[in-house]
This record gives C-alpha cells, structure tokens and sequence, in this order.
C-alpha cells in the first residue's frame, strides 16, 4: 500500500508511520527493522536510551533501500550544550550512520536550551535532517520557539485514542510543528485495542481495531510509529493506507477521547506533555 507523507516545517518529508523500536532487545533489533523495512516501513525511531542505535543503523545500512528513502529518528539522553554535542556525534558512530533524519530532545532536561543549542548546531552542520522534542509541554515548546534560531519541527508525545491531546495538537499545529505519537495502540496496556466502537469499526473495513487507530490518527495529521516484534502485526500495522474513515466516524472516535492516557504506568510515566 502506498505509504502516506507529512511535510515538516524545514520541507524535509516525512512517513506519516514508522516503526517503534522502544524495548526491542539489540539482538533481535537489526533483523526487525530488517523486516520492517522490507516489508515497505520507511520510517524507524530508535533513541540513546533503548540501547539498539547501532542494530537500528546495521539494518538501514544492510536493508538495500536507498538512504534518501528512509527516515532514521534518535533521541538524546543527555543535557546541555557539550555533552549533547557529544552524544549526537556518539550516536552516528554507532549508528553508522552520516546523517539522522530527525533528532529530538527525549524528555525535558535541566538545560533545555543548552540542549537544543546543540541539536540546531549539528542541524545545521548536516548531521541531523530535522530536529524537535518530545514529552515537551506547549510552555515548554514555547520557551525553546522564543529562543530558538532552528524551530523545531516534531513534538513526540503520548497521543493514542483514549488521549488524543487535542490542545497540544491545536498549539502545535498553530506553531506549525508535526504532532507525533508515542504508543499509539496503547504499548499493547490498554484496553483500547478491544474497545467495541473501534471493533465495530474495523469490522465494516475488515480491518482490525489497531489498523483503525492508526488510520485514525494518521488522518488527524498525527504520525505515528507502532512497534511490534510480531510479523502479522509489524505487516499489519503498515497496511492502513488503502481506507479512509468517513468524518462519522472520525466523530466517534474523537468522542472516545478520555483527556488522560488508558495506560496503567508502572510509576511517573506518561506524564508530562
Ligand atoms: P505501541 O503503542 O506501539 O504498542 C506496542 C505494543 O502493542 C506491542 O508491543 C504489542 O504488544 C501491541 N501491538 C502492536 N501491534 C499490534 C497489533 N497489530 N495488534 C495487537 N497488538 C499489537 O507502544 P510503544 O512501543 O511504547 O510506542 C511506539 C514507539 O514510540 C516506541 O517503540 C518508541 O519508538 C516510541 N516511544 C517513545 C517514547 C518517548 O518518550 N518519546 C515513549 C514510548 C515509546
């Protein structure tokens, strides 16, 4: 199916899904994204923190499609100015990699601003297509837009059915940053993938209820990057390309909107943003 596009505020295009590799194990992460990419994903979000960077480059750098068409995202762990520099450069090295397509602040740090100092500056050195944030709040945004030289082009945060973040979007889209979700289906915790306005849904479209959501978002202009280590699921969650949700049922699905996450995090998850 014919993978749909967002376009960033630098021009840079962007696949509106990808996949996910948070919690991927580094041994089983290269043949994953391998099989992601060949099976037609175009997008794949890795970061400092999972600890798979570099099995996330071997694919990319194995998988035979050109670099030009892949969309490689990482995200920083560190903060300020120096060390930033440092661990975009430690990044690519392992990684493998010239370029990222996109890096982003992972969580707010003590010195945002240091920190996203750093990003602009491999930005504009080449070494980065697009950076941004995620986790950030519209203050939070909003402080780093006031000072920033490089606006920042995506906000990553958690948006799934159940949280639709519908102030953020409408700030980030006033501010013409690309709204991406994280868990999109809920980290596989909520109940969201068995809710039965979903399911009578997907049933019209014969289609499954993570299918639907993912078309839902990605119609409201949201990207999303679900991951699985599930063949039928990695295969499925590409394939939502070939439908569209009519605006009732846009409607219904907006309507399940809960303002918080249907997520039962372990301990201060899932709270910023
Ligand atoms: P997700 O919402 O993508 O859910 C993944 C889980 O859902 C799977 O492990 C599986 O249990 C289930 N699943 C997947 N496809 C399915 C299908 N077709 N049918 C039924 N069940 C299915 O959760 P996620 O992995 O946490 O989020 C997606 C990606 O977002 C991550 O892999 C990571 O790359 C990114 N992320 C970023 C942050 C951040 O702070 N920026 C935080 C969490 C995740």
């Amino acid at each position: 199916e014919k993978m749909g596009y967002f376009e960033l505020n630098n021009g840079v295009k962007v696949p509106a899904l990808g996949f996910g590799t948070y919690q991927m194990p580094p041994a089983i992460t290269e043949e994953n994204v391998a099989k992601a990419i060949n099976l037609g994903y175009r997008s794949i979000d890795t970061a400092q923190n999972y600890g798979n960077e570099a099995e996330v480059g071997a694919a990319v750098n194995g998988s035979g499609v050109s670099r030009d068409d892949l969309f490689v995202t990482s995200k920083t762990q560190t903060s300020g100015y120096k060390t930033t520099l440092r661990g975009i450069d430690e990044s690519l090295r392992s990684a493998q990699l010239d370029y990222f397509d996109l890096m982003i602040i992972h969580w707010p740090t003590i010195d945002n601003s240091g920190t996203y100092k750093a990003l602009e500056e491999a930005y504009q050195a080449g070494k980065l297509r697009a950076i941004g944030v995620s986790n950030f709040n519209s203050s939070k945004v909003q402080k780093l837009i006031d000072r920033a030289e490089v606006k920042p082009m995506i906000d990553q945060i958690e948006t799934d059915v159940y949280w639709q973040q519908n102030k953020m979007h409408k700030f980030l889209n006033q501010n013409n940053i690309l709204h991406e979700s994280w868990a999109p289906l809920g980290e596989g915790l909520s109940p969201v993938l068995s809710e039965p306005a979903i399911i009578r849904i997907a049933e019209k479209y014969q289609k499954s209820t993570a299918q639907v959501i993912l078309r839902f978002l990605t119609q409201q202009h949201i990207m999303v990057i679900p991951k699985s280590t599930n063949p039928v699921h990695i295969a499925e969650n590409l394939n939502v390309f070939d439908f569209k949700l009519t605006d009732d049922e846009l409607d219904i699905i907006k309507s399940l909107d809960q303002g918080h996450s249907g997520v039962n995090w372990p301990s201060s998850m899932g709270q910023e943003a």
